[in-house]
């Protein structure tokens, strides 16, 4: 049937007007660090647009927002190759996707002849992803991760971070490591950095998120030291000789070399586990020590993450659980915000 795999040109030309705006959206988000819409209605965009791709796959090309790591590297930065690909993850909306997701990896694991798997679950937190890389213990670069092959290079920027050791303590480092985190700024120093502006009459910062992007991407490295910035550690990139089986065992290897870690993660046994985990943070969202807009989930053991691999956008191993979007009734200017 020809007719079927041939699209109109209207079909094409909808396609494309929707991939188009995606990619806008990002643009505006990673480059510029000024979404023009809220985090739940991209997500809701992403969405329309992978819909679309499921009922006409014969539009959907290598360059479709779906098959690529969102944002890329701007000029203003010198670039950077990541020695091992960054990837962004799946993402799942309700728990019922999350279960069909984690019941079909349980299959993949079980057809692959690996061990049930264990789920390090963590919180997601609402900053921007660093590649940071020791050579020999030593911090020698840092990179934002761009479109996942290239980022940014912002090592001046990430050396005026007091969490990030310019030196790892201990002993034992790889020749060469890429450790991957979140910089973000915790909400008591957002809000505290904001009365402080408001006090000086300028204008306080958006959101968490965006702060924090803004301020890891200053060109100014003296500024960038102004803002409150932190990092938590959730991967590890290139590992030439790191003595770990698990992610779990990386994590513990990396806070006693000084580096980090969110004291939120758990390893879990069970879906059953990891939805009380859900159900847990969500309730305490925002009483902790940063922003988060979802849980993330991932295959503990590095063999079976090895095994299940990845597509050209997000690993196999993990996926993102988005709390669904919070309507807020705001007293003072009673409009109604997504947070
Ligand atoms: P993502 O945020 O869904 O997931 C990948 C990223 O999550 C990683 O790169 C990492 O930086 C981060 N992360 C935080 N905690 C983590 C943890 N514990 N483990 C692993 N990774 C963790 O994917 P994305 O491609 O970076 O971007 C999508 C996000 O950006 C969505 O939240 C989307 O709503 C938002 N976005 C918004 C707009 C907008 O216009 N408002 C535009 C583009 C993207």
């Amino acid at each position: 049937q020809p007719d079927a795999v041939v699209p109109s040109a209207s079909l094409r030309e909808e396609y494309e007007a929707l991939a188009d705006e995606v990619r806008r959206h990002r643009a505006l988000y990673y480059n510029q660090d000024a979404p023009e819409i809220s985090d739940a209605e991209f997500d809701e965009l992403f969405r329309r647009l992978e819909e679309f791709e499921a009922l006409h796959p014969e539009l959907v090309s290598n360059d479709s927002p779906t098959q690529e790591v969102g944002g890329a590297a701007t000029s203003a930065f010198a670039p950077v190759e990541h020695l091992a690909r960054m990837y962004s993850l799946e993402d799942v909306f309700s728990v019922d996707e999350l279960e069909a997701w984690v019941r079909r990896a349980e299959a993949s694991v079980a057809a692959l002849g690996l061990p049930a798997a264990k789920w390090l679950t963590e919180l997601k937190i609402d900053g921007l992803a660093v590649n940071l890389l020791y050579r020999d213990g030593e911090l020698v670069r840092a990179a934002t991760r761009g479109d996942g092959r290239t980022g940014e290079d912002v090592t001046h920027n990430v050396r005026t971070i007091k969490d990030i050791p310019q030196r790892l303590a201990g002993t034992g480092h790889p020749a060469e490591v890429e450790i991957r985190g979140e910089v973000y700024i915790p909400t008591k120093a957002f809000n505290e950095f904001n009365d402080a502006l408001i006090a000086e009459g300028r204008a306080p910062l958006a959101n968490p998120r965006n702060a924090a992007a803004g301020s890891l991407r200053q060109k100014d490295p003296a500024e960038t030291a102004k803002r409150p910035l932190s990092m938590f550690v959730h991967g590890i990139g290139a590992r030439d000789g790191l003595p770990a089986a698990s992610q779990a065992e990386a994590y513990a290897l990396l806070t006693s070399w000084g580096l980090p870690t969110s004291p939120y993660a758990e390893v879990l046994g069970s879906y059953e586990e990891v939805l009380a985990f859900i159900e847990q943070y969500g309730a305490k969202r925002h009483s902790l020590i940063h922003e988060i807009d979802g849980i993330v989930v991932k295959v503990d053991d590095f063999a079976t993450q090895r095994a299940l691999g990845h597509t050209s956008r997000v690993p196999r191993w993990a996926v993102a659980f988005k709390y669904p979007p919070e309507e807020v009734h705001t007293k003072l200017l009673d409009i109604r915000v997504n947070v």
